[in-house]
């Protein structure tokens, strides 16, 4: 089957595989606090297989983040989810 080339893909910061918007959730952390993207500044993304593995986001998130509150993102975290 050809690959498809026209879509653009992201990289997923926990797994580091490429995937198509789609199927990511585009994240920012500005000074330690977790939001949605909202258009402005640095952004990164978690894909939909990665979500469903909450020791494999933590992790990430808290190197995105460079936070070590590992609770208060992954709640914060499963809010975005809920509200997209
Ligand atoms: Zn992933």
């Amino acid at each position: 089957m050809a690959k498809n080339f026209y879509r653009p893909t992201r990289m997923c910061v926990a797994c580091r595989d490429k995937h198509t918007q789609e199927n990511l959730l585009r994240l920012r952390c500005i000074d330690g606090e977790l939001s949605a993207f909202s258009g402005v500044g640095r952004s990164f993304y978690f894909c939909k297989v990665c979500l469903d593995d909450e020791k494999k986001i933590a992790k990430a998130l808290m190197r995105q983040c460079r936070s070590g509150k590992k609770d208060e993102l992954m709640s914060k975290l499963k809010e975005i989810v809920i509200n997209e």
